[in-house]
């Protein structure tokens, strides 16, 4: 049966990483104008008001935990937390992200540990304590946020670059493990977005126009452009596709 309803998540709740700032705000209300619950966890409380209060214009509930999802012992109590606030869990949105930049020969030990540390343990924490809700409940979705480095290898953000490899990597594993439980995880890997991560990128004089001239149409993307798929790969419209980083790059991979 497909209908306008199969776009549909009323009734769901939404755990979103890092939903409160930066595209992981665009995903909580892209979730909450399709009928989700939001619930936020993030370092720190940056763009909380403002989020609080969009989730709401769409008349939803929506509430936050302020929490590093480095710590591993975080992973079982954020989820509780979600359970006890909402009593399910139906989406994941693994956002929290960072990036540092700097020459290969001048990185430092302690930066590959902080990328690797957000990018890719916070994140399998959380997939972890999810997966056992989910299990017991025999349905979820499970999105892990890729990027063009989950494909390609920015020489100067290789720590990154190697993350988003891995969570490329750990989202077809997982797929294949949770199906017998009718849980879909999916990546979603965002293309060249004018934000203020790429801000440095967007002002690079010479890595600017090379990014612009690279992508077919010339355009940056904007952050409202990944809502759509977030809202398809968070509902049952993608209830056979399992596995897959969707990229929303405007056809940057294609060349
Ligand atoms: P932002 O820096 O704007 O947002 C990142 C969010 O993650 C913030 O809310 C931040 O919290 C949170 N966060 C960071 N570290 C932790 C932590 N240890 N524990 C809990 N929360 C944490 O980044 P973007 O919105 O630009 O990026 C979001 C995701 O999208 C990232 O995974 C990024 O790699 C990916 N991406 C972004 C692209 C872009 O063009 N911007 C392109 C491709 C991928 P706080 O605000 O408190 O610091």
């Amino acid at each position: 049966m497909f209908d306008q309803n199969s776009f549909s998540l009323a009734g769901k709740v939404a755990l979103i990483t890092g939903g409160a700032h930066g595209l992981g705000q665009f995903y909580s209300i892209a979730l909450s104008e399709y009928g989700a619950d939001i619930f936020v966890v993030s370092a720190s409380q940056r763009g909380w008001d403002e989020t609080k209060e969009k989730v709401e214009a769409n008349g939803q509930q929506v509430a936050f935990l302020q929490q590093d999802i480095t710590d591993p012992d975080a992973a079982d109590a954020i989820v509780q937390a979600v359970i006890e606030k909402f009593g399910h869990l139906d989406i994941l949105v693994n956002n929290a992200g960072i990036q540092l930049r700097n020459d290969v020969l001048e990185f430092k030990d302690e930066d590959w540990r902080k990328v690797i540390d957000v990018n890719l343990n916070g994140l399998y924490y959380l997939s972890h304590a999810a997966a056992k809700v989910m299990s017991d409940q025999q349905h979820g979705k499970i999105i892990n946020i890729g990027s063009m480095q989950s494909y390609r290898a920015g020489k100067r953000i290789f720590p990154y670059a190697a993350s988003k490899h891995a969570v490329m990597g750990l989202t077809k594993a997982y797929a294949d493990a949770l199906a017998p439980y009718h849980i879909q995880v999916n990546g979603l890997a965002p293309g060249y977005i004018s934000t203020d991560m790429t801000k440095p990128l967007q002002e690079d004089p010479v890595r600017g126009p090379e990014i612009a001239a690279h992508i077919p149409s010339g355009d940056w993307g904007k952050p409202e452009q990944l809502m759509g798929p977030m809202v398809f790969l968070a509902s049952a419209a993608s209830d056979y596709v399992t596995g897959v980083m969707l990229p929303v790059d405007g056809g940057y991979l294609l060349r």
